[in-house]
């Protein structure tokens, strides 16, 4: 079989979520947006209620749809985008609770399903989504009368500890919701981190779930095991893959691997990504394909079957450096055609 296989830790998954839950006094929401990061929304899902998580965020009304059929009822789904037009029928069927983001959202949702719950989301200086202060002065005593569900904002830099925005927010936060009796939420995993302060009512983490930085303390999540379709031995002067950018300079052998960048392997990181056996890191070689990835196999006592690209000699976020990126983007981009295996 030529098809890459991807294990999902999901004992290690919980226990990054009961870890960040234990760090506040409330209990903590989980992040699902995004197919879970790339995991797998229904099998993350499944654990993370088994685990006890009561809360959980999406994006848009179509996830949280999805995740109403996969949760049953009960559970509360939060929808980041808040009510958009076009999104009545899935938050009143699927009893989502949109995050108001402005006056539009409210007047609609206040039109089309009075009574039904909802948040509030307020710009606290990140300005991507959520009222400003005016906005929110405007309708504030409105809002507070129908009694929402949570009022959250969003930290734009909370994976950086010493930056001066996060104490800014955090200020403008407590300002804009002085007095309010409702629960409050700020923090994702960054915010979690920052300590209590930003803890409010409810944290809202994600990639610290998943097993990536800015929580350094998290159980890897993710295996990714990438089988050799080919062995070839070549002579100096020889090169490997489009462009010929790699050229042997002695007798080498080479092993041609089964996944490329249509599945989330980003070309950028080529030239300082390994590949791994038990004990040993081998180099790529030449150019990633599409489907395919040279390896320099050379140094290796035994000829591979497999050969690892995540896991513990290489995390997600080691592999967002050397692609330029965040370990998020690794996460979500992880290809469709793996085989996944849960365990
Ligand atoms: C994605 C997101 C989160 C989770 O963030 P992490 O950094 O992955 O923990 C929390 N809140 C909002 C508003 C988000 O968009």
């Amino acid at each position: 079989m030529a098809t890459a296989t991807l294990s999902i830790d999901l004992t290690a998954l919980t226990d990054n979520w009961r870890r960040l839950n234990a760090m506040c006094g409330a209990l903590a929401g989980a992040v699902v947006k995004a197919d879970a990061y790339g995991l797998g929304l229904k099998q993350v899902a499944d654990a993370l209620a088994t685990a006890g998580a009561r809360v959980f965020f999406v994006a848009a009304a179509e996830e949280g749809a999805a995740l109403r059929k996969i949760l049953g009822p009960g559970p509360v789904i939060n929808v980041f985008s808040g009510h958009m037009a076009g999104d009545t029928d899935l938050i009143g069927q699927a009893q989502l609770t949109p995050m108001l983001n402005s006056i539009d959202q409210m007047s609609r949702h206040m039109e089309t399903l009075p009574g039904h719950g909802f948040g509030i989301q307020l710009d606290t200086g990140m300005n991507r989504l959520g009222m400003e202060a005016a906005e929110w002065q405007a309708l504030r005593d409105l809002a507070l009368a129908q009694k929402p569900a949570l009022i959250m904002s969003h930290l734009a830099c909370a994976d950086e500890p010493d930056a001066p925005m996060n104490a800014r927010q955090l200020q403008t936060f407590r300002e804009m919701t002085a007095g309010v009796t409702a629960p409050r939420s700020l923090a994702a995993t960054g915010g979690t981190l920052l300590g209590p302060d930003y803890h409010f009512d409810m944290v809202r983490p994600g990639i610290g779930v998943y097993g990536g930085l800015p929580f350094v303390d998290a159980k890897p999540v993710v295996t990714l095991d990438v089988p050799v379709i080919q062995i070839r031995d070549v002579a100096p002067g020889e090169t490997v893959g489009y462009g010929n950018t790699w050229t042997a300079r002695s007798p080498s052998r080479i092993a041609t691997i089964s996944a490329g960048y249509a599945d989330g392997i980003i070309r950028a990181m080529g030239p300082r990504a390994a590949l791994y056996t038990e004990s040993s890191a081998v180099p790529v070689v030449g150019r990633i394909s599409m489907d395919l990835i040279g390896v320099d196999v050379t140094g290796l006592a035994e000829e591979p079957e497999s050969l690892q690209l995540l896991g513990r000699h290489q995390s997600v976020d080691t592999l967002a450096e050397f692609a330029g990126t965040i370990g998020y983007e690794i996460l979500t981009s992880l290809g469709a055609r793996y085989r996944r295996v849960y365990c």
